[in-house]
């Protein structure tokens, strides 16, 4: 039984046989299949926790390629995100990746963090340079760039390193080129990319041929996430600095604006993103879940048999 730790304690130890299996590097992964990958974030809650282990636990017969865990800015979810992937590791089939941040640790304090992660199997790291904090009272950070990141980690062991890509530039890229040049740059130090979610399949297509271009062609899973809700959707678009797209909106809208409606029509859109994907060559599929297991689950028994 997986035991996910929450923001009020730990619950008790898991008692369950732990699976043997072999972890995996995914680097390996991408190398020899095209895997759906899953991310979540670590609960805050009692019923939070409750609700994501109910999700792996429906997630898990689907047989993800890996799946991810996100970090909490300034390092707020710092021992929630270590515990979650290791409950992962230990006690499901699933192979999972720590997301890490730059924001607000001293490089010494990364490096701990990588040590820890080593000494505790965990093979995977997404390496973000993390947004700066609100709060006046947090830090910087010594390390400000993924790309600083990502050298760090490789200083300290042998791990998978994976960074972020934006299929719309980033909110703080100076220009489309030099945010691509960037991405450039990290991803030939890294071994894969993840991207942010994008509704218009050709952004994805520019984002590689613009790599590609300058010579990077390392595996960058899209990043899918279902618009459930047109609200909730343009509130995290806002927050990541990309467009709702009009097109996405007239789509979502056309068979009413009922709740039911608009889910619906926003499986049927992602499922269209997903299969021009698959079918342009993408290496993969990454889901945002936000910790739900039903949209990605209806989304993959669209797809069929899966990506590999
Ligand atoms: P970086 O590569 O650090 O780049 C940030 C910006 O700086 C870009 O505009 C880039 O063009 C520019 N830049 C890069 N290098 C230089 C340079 N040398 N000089 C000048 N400009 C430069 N955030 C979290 O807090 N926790 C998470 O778990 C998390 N997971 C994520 C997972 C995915 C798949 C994605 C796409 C994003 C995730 N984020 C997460 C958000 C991410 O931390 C933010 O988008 C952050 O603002 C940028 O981090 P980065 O690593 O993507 O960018």
């Amino acid at each position: 039984m997986i035991r996910v730790r929450t923001a009020l304690g730990t619950p008790d130890a898991p008692i369950s046989t732990l699976l043997s299996k072999t972890l995996a590097q995914i680097r390996d992964i991408l190398a020899r299949s095209r895997p759906y990958s899953f991310e979540f974030f670590p609960p805050k809650t009692d019923e939070t926790a409750r609700q994501l282990e109910a999700t792996l636990r429906e997630l898990e017969p689907l047989d993800p390629g890996f799946v991810s865990v996100t970090y909490g800015a300034g390092g707020s979810t710092r021992e929630r995100t270590h515990e979650l992937v290791l409950s992962i590791n230990d006690e499901t089939s699933m192979t999972a990746m720590a997301h890490l941040t730059c924001t607000a640790h001293s490089e010494a304090e990364l490096v701990e963090i990588v040590q820890r992660y080593e000494r505790s199997s965990i093979e995977n790291i997404l390496a973000l340079g993390g947004d700066p904090s609100k709060d006046a009272a947090t830090p910087p950070g010594e390390l400000t760039y993924a790309l600083e990141l990502v050298e760090l980690i490789r200083s300290v062991g042998d791990f998978s390193v994976g960074v972020a890509a934006y299929p719309q530039p980033h909110a703080r890229a100076t220009s489309l080129a030099d945010d691509r040049a960037r991405t450039a740059e990290k991803l030939a130090h890294a071994d894969f990319a993840v991207t942010n979610f994008f509704f218009d399949p050709e952004q994805y297509f520019e984002l590689i041929a613009a790599l590609r271009e300058r010579g990077i062609d390392k595996p960058v899973v899209p990043g899918i996430m279902p618009v459930l809700s047109i609200k909730a959707t343009q509130r995290m678009a806002e927050m990541q600095g990309s467009e709702f797209p009009a097109w996405m909106l007239e789509r979502l809208t056309a068979n009413g604006d009922d709740p039911a409606a608009i889910r619906e029509a926003g499986i049927t859109e992602a499922t269209r993103l997903c299969t021009t994907l698959l079918a342009a060559g993408a290496p993969g599929l990454h889901f945002y879940t936000l910790n739900g297991s039903i949209a990605t689950r209806e989304i993959v028994a669209r797809l069929g048999k899966g990506p590999s």
